[in-house]
């Protein structure tokens, strides 16, 4: 048997592999960040000496001080063998240990937290959407670790167009943000599709589908490559921290923001949520008017969204500046929702085999992207 996670984005640590039975695994902290919950991992396994499959019992043990205990209730891991369908396995979780029961039906399995995308991923998804018409591939600037900061803008700029930013993955871990652009973009990019044309031709869309490629391919779960947490630098960024903030943030000031999305994914709470602006100073009685008839489209639109699990709302001028959907929604005075998937399921539309998973954040996507357009009118 042999487990290793030296690959893009894995992550684990051994404590001991030496039996089937009983498999020691610990999550590697995010660099310089306490932060640690991802975890991705390839287990090669061999046959018993009657030729049978074996099961394997792998513990994650340091699940106690990881960034959201919560989030390991109620779990169920990964598991891909060809690294494009993700099933969910057996797994309990009790006295802080995370314990996967899984039989492999094949020499080798991927195990994950989420299912994975690629850095690889990222940049087919970068290169396609260039070659379709109106849309631009752009590079902001470098990360720390020397990686690309991409922005792909769609449509044409003109007279009382609305500028519409998504970004997503500014925590690296939360994977099912990039499978979400991924579906948006599909649909965007698709000129047979008729809410896609209709809404290129009232706004220009600026889609940052990777806040936080370094973490990605680190493994991380929340940090970049100096274990500054993104979602935290939006009020005075710096190149030498958090560039990735400081490049998008710098775009954003130059082109305005009429709509701001910015995906994400939550460890704890088994639904789709947003969160929004009602604790930034700039928030108004129009602010409210946006979000709740946002909210209400998208809860017309699909099942797979609810508004009955969530953060707490924040008290009036209480919200965190630093955070992303605050700084925009402040600064601009425009709509700007945080959307959390779950890492578990939709405890409101469960599916035990798949659970929460990638396709059902690219359909997502694919369905905010109706959303917008029932919206677009009214930004400005
Ligand atoms: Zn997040």
């Amino acid at each position: 048997m042999h487990i290793t996670d030296n690959f893009d984005s894995g992550n684990i640590r051994v404590i001991t592999a030496a039996d089937a039975n009983n498999i020691q695994l610990e999550i590697k902290h995010d660099n310089q960040s306490d932060f640690y919950q991802w975890f991705h991992f390839k287990l090669h396994n061999e046959l018993d000496v009657n030729g049978n499959r074996q099961e394997h019992i792998m513990q994650i043990k340091n699940t106690e001080n990881s960034a959201f205990p919560g989030g390991w209730k109620n779990y169920q891991a990964v598991a891909s063998y060809d690294r494009q369908y993700w099933f969910r396995v057996p797994t309990q979780y009790s006295d802080s240990v995370l314990t996967i029961t899984f039989t492999p039906e094949f020499d080798s399995a991927y195990l994950a937290y989420f299912a994975p995308y690629s850095y690889e991923r990222h940049q087919d998804l970068l290169h396609n959407a260039q070659m379709h018409t109106h849309c631009q591939l752009q590079v902001l600037g470098q990360t720390i670790d020397g990686r690309e900061m991409s922005l792909l803008t769609i449509g044409e700029a003109g007279d009382g167009k609305r500028n519409i930013w998504i970004t997503a993955r500014q925590h690296p871990g939360e994977t099912m943000a990039e499978w979400f652009v991924e579906g948006m973009l599909d649909r965007l990019l698709d000129e047979d599709d008729g809410v896609a044309r209709a809404l290129l031709n009232k706004a220009v869309f600026y889609i940052v589908p990777n806040m936080n490629p370094d973490g990605s391919v680190r493994g991380h779960l929340r940090t970049n490559a100096v274990g500054a947490n993104l979602n935290r630098e939006w009020l005075e960024p710096t190149m030498d921290r958090s560039p990735e903030v400081y490049l998008v943030r710098e775009k954003m000031l130059a082109v305005g923001v009429d709509m701001f999305l910015d995906v994400h994914g939550d460890e704890t709470i088994p639904a789709n949520f947003v969160a929004g602006c009602e604790g930034v100073v700039a928030y108004d009685t129009r602010h409210k008017a946006l979000e709740d008839k946002f909210k209400e489209i998208m809860l017309a639109i699909t099942p797979e969204f609810q508004d009955e699990l969530g953060y707490e709302k924040e008290q009036p001028g209480k919200a965190n500046p630093t955070i992303g959907t605050h700084w925009v929604g402040n600064q601009f005075t425009c709509l700007a929702y945080t959307i959390e998937m779950p890492f578990k399921d939709n405890k409101f539309l469960p599916d035990d085999t798949v659970g929460w998973s990638d396709e059902r954040s690219r359909i997502l996507g694919r369905d905010f992207l109706t959303g917008i357009y029932h919206m677009v009118d009214d930004l400005r």
